[in-house]
């Protein structure tokens, strides 16, 4: 099963090895035409300002909203949260609004710039890097974990959004993140 990376900047190699570790083929989408046929998206992390403006130059805004509107899964990690969020504050920056989520940038505390935690009431361990918080969250999205009460990975439709990162994390931990079905 194709799942196609977001590979303008930030994290999309880890997240290339560990779809692979998983079983599925990474397609790396630097242009439109690569978003054809895949069975799935991640955005990645990142510096979600630096990925805003090079997705305009690759032109790939319209050919990315589509896709998320499809309803194939996405899963949209840190600075791909930040881009798919209705609301972006710390500061304000455009986004696509595909996620009904206030978030503010780089927001979990100096001293906790990065940092590896386990999600209330335990589970796999977390790594936050420079991580948005999620500060509002729509009827419409369920909360899948919370850090210290607050909202880390939530899920709206077919798209699922983490404040961390879970390719970081356990292979085992970041195959469970994914909605779509089995690799083949
Ligand atoms: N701080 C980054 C931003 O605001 C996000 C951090 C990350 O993706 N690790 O874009």
């Amino acid at each position: 099963m194709r799942i196609g990376i977001l590979a303008v900047q930030g994290g999309f190699d880890s997240h290339a090895r560990a779809l692979a570790a998983a079983g599925y083929t990474a397609v790396l989408v630097r242009e439109p035409r690569d978003l054809d046929g895949l069975a799935g998206l991640v955005l990645p992390g990142g510096e979600s300002t630096t990925q805003w403006k090079l997705i305009a130059r690759h032109g790939l805004g319209p050919a990315l909203v589509a896709f998320v509107r499809s309803g194939k899964p996405v899963l949209a990690t840190c600075a791909g949260l930040i881009l798919l969020a209705s609301k972006v504050r710390n500061p304000e920056q455009p986004s696509f609004a595909l996620l009904d989520v206030q978030v503010a940038r780089n927001a979990w505390g100096r001293q906790l710039d990065s940092f590896e935690a386990a999600p209330d009431g335990g589970g796999d361990p977390m790594v936050f890097i420079r991580a948005p918080r999620i500060e509002a969250a729509g009827q419409g999205v369920e909360v899948l974990a919370t850090y210290r009460g607050e909202p880390v990975l939530v899920r709206q439709g077919s798209v699922t959004g983490a404040a961390f990162h879970p390719e970081l994390g356990s292979p085992a931990a970041y195959a469970r993140l994914f909605p779509w079905s089995a690799p083949s």
